[in-house]
């Protein structure tokens, strides 16, 4: 161990750090759970691609690599399918043949794989470290509390509960339970239609909760279902009730968890100002995640899977500035060198819990897994799985997906 000098020169042992070296050890207490085993590549390893490319061949057919659009350039280059958290659960759940589905994302997303993958498949995240702080911020103790206090208030018999798909599979399976659905950025606007639906309609009197987004779920009841801001109530399960009168959650249409993504919940209404003075004619195109100033001063807003086609779409020449994590902004730009993209604010870093899949996490990864250790497998217990599958179905079924 190594020492520190302090003032008056006398050799000190320091304290013990409560920091961890990346990707080493862990702490049950801040992350979710299980340490490399200490094998970790040195990410300095000149070797490191070309370990990447052995594993991956070992493994054939029998993995399944899946990368999200937020992953880094060094991981996407070696997942046999790139999108969005959704699309990528169902192309591991359309490839049964597939033993290991390795999942380059964060925790959520490998739950619902597993969620919709078959029993003999088993899904790996190669850093338990990466998780989602949006996902993080509603916890399912707290979403128990925050029902019972619907019901003291009276109203949870009228409540739809709908969940975004960056949430737990435990939230999920809640959401499940009691007759609700998930959405996914891009079906947002019909998920909570068909929830309104259930309770007298966008017009009456019923509500919804929704999880774990209160910009995805704001922007969508105000911006498509033309409900006001005065209908919208933020829930904070760190007060008590929520932070809310009982009348005030019986006023209120939409009842918004306090939650968000550090990413895009970052982007100001300064910085689309501030980006249209300096690039004339630009396109403002930001994530339904960004924050309603940002959404309401844009020009287009949608999901990644929005945002790449609209870039596929667009004119030679014309300019772009994209509120969106900076990996998939990057990767867009250079698919499109005939197209000015900017970054919408040039401080805004990387999704730092996506970045923990770095390259040598997906090579300790594969190739544990060709030696036939199976580590960092995420399973999703039984129960939980059931219901989270009923509200993953039921979210299938809304009408047009
Ligand atoms: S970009 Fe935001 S929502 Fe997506 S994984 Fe990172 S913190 Fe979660």
């Amino acid at each position: 161990m190594s020492t520190l000098l302090n003032e008056t020169s006398t050799f000190v042992e320091p304290a013990a750090s409560p920091l961890l070296l990346l990707g080493q050890g862990r702490d049950l207490a801040s992350e979710r759970g299980v340490e490399c085993t200490g094998a970790l590549p040195a990410a300095s390893d000149p070797d490191l691609v070309e370990r990447a490319r052995a594993a991956r061949a070992a493994l054939g057919d029998r993995a399944f690599v899946l990368g999200h659009h937020y992953q880094r350039d060094e991981v996407i280059d070696f997942a046999d399918v790139t999108g969005d958290s959704f699309k990528l659960a169902q192309r591991a759940a359309a490839r049964p043949e597939a033993e290991f589905v390795i999942f380059c994302g964060v925790h959520f997303m490998a739950e619902s794989a597993d969620i919709l993958t078959t029993d003999a498949q088993q899904v790996v995240l190669p850093d338990m470290a990466a998780g989602c702080s949006m996902a993080d911020m509603a916890e399912i103790g707290q979403v128990e509390e925050a029902w019972a206090v619907l019901e003291d208030a009276g109203i949870a018999g009228d409540t739809v509960p709908v969940t975004y798909m960056n949430s737990t599979a435990a939230i999920k399976a809640f959401t499940g339970r009691h007759g609700g659905t998930v959405c996914t950025s891009s079906n947002a606007q019909v998920a909570l239609r068909w929830a309104f639906d259930k309770v007298g309609g966008v017009d009456g009197t019923g509500k919804v909760l929704f999880m774990p987004d209160q910009h995805l779920g704001r922007n969508t009841a105000v911006l498509q279902l033309g409900m006001s801001l005065d209908d919208c109530v933020v829930f904070d399960p760190r007060k008590p009730g929520g932070g809310l009168t009982a009348q005030e959650l019986r006023d209120a249409r939409m009842i918004l968890w306090r939650g968000h993504c550090s990413v895009h919940g970052r982007f100001s209404q300064r910085n689309v100002d501030d980006v249209r003075a300096k690039v004339p004619g630009v396109n403002v195109l930001v994530h339904p995640e960004c924050k309603h100033e940002v959404v309401t001063a844009a020009d287009m807003v949608g999901s990644t899977e929005y945002i790449i086609k609209a870039l596929e779409a667009a004119e030679p020449g014309s300019s772009w500035a994209i509120g969106t994590e900076l990996n998939l902004v990057r990767r867009v730009a250079r698919a499109h060198p005939d197209k000015q993209v900017h970054y919408l604010d040039s401080t805004v870093c990387f999704c730092s819990t996506m970045n923990r899949i770095d390259l040598p996490h997906l090579v300790w990864a594969m190739e544990s897994l060709v030696e036939g250790r199976v580590v960092n497998r995420i399973v999703v217990d039984a129960d939980d799985a059931h219901w989270a599958r009923v509200a993953l179905d039921q979210m299938l079924a809304l009408p047009g997906i």
